[in-house]
């Protein structure tokens, strides 16, 4: 079968970018030379690779999982179902926090699933030294996986439940993007998240109870200064500011993504 005849076909049943993607993976091609290529054959081999991937991606697995890789800030990160696939939102948490002078800062980031976050952080200030941590092992050792790729050694990782004793020393910034989907709210109708682990997803009290405990938590665990910066659904602002300031931080800012929804929050002590 030519490519051409395989690409159209594809792209009248997934979405036209997925299936670009998924010819250059599975042809091991850039995109480009799909179309210089269109004339030419695809083995069998390939055309039984593109259509068990066309089938999964119809039932809704998200792409990332799929080639096992998501771009995130200037990175294309390495992404298997143990993780979370790296948000866009995301993207405006590490910009807030790249904003900040990180020159010698020392920074705790909670629930770092692929390690993007910290990674896209240490990637551009090389003297400052980050803990990152994960309840999943199996995350950990992704996030070790794209350390060691884009060569960040300002980063260790450590395998740790916030639920547990915090046996942290005091940082500078605390940050996390913790689970704060409310299942509650959830129609079953989602793209994709039914794939991710649930773990990274969901927490309890209407998605609050994971951003309220690293609230309180961390308020111990900061250095004079310090501050904390999370990301929470658009409608859970309003009462984190209120539990943060009943919880003894002085002030807050509440800020938007890209999307011009309030998603990342700062609070300082
Ligand atoms: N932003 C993600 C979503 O809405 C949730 C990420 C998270 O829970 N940290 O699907």
């Amino acid at each position: 079968m030519l490519l051409k005849d395989k690409l159209i076909e594809t792209k009248n049943k997934i979405d036209s970018l997925d299936a670009e993607i998924i010819f250059q993976h599975v042809l091991k091609i850039d995109k480009a030379k799909i179309y210089s290529d269109i004339k030419k054959e695809i083995n069998k081999k390939d055309l039984s690779s593109i259509d068990l991937m066309v089938e999964e991606r119809l039932k809704g697995k998200p792409l990332a999982y799929l080639i096992g890789k998501k771009g995130f800030w200037k990175n294309n990160f390495i992404v298997t179902p143990d993780v979370l696939v790296p948000r866009p939102e995301t993207e405006a948490l590490v910009e807030v926090i790249l904003n900040e002078n990180l020159q010698g800062k020392t920074l705790l980031e909670l629930g770092t699933g692929s390690g993007v976050i910290s990674i896209s952080i240490a990637q551009e200030n090389r003297d400052c030294f980050i803990f990152a941590t994960d309840i999943s092992i199996r995350s950990i050792l992704v996030a070790k996986q794209n350390a060691a790729k884009f060569c960040c050694e300002n980063i260790i990782f450590l395998n740790h439940d916030w639920n547990n004793e915090w046996l942290f020393p005091r940082v500078d910034y605390l940050i996390s993007n913790p689970p704060y989907v409310d299942k509650e709210a959830t129609t079953g109708e989602e793209e994709g998240i039914w794939y991710e682990p649930e773990k990274a997803l969901f927490s309890k009290d209407k998605g609050l109870s994971d951003l309220k405990l690293i609230l309180s938590k961390g308020k111990n665990f900061l250095n004079e200064n310090g501050k904390v910066y999370l990301e929470h659904a658009p409608n859970q602002y309003e009462e984190l500011n209120k539990f943060a300031l009943k919880n003894g931080y002085l002030n807050f800012s509440n800020l938007n993504d890209l999307n011009g929804d309030k998603r990342v929050s700062i609070y300082q002590c």
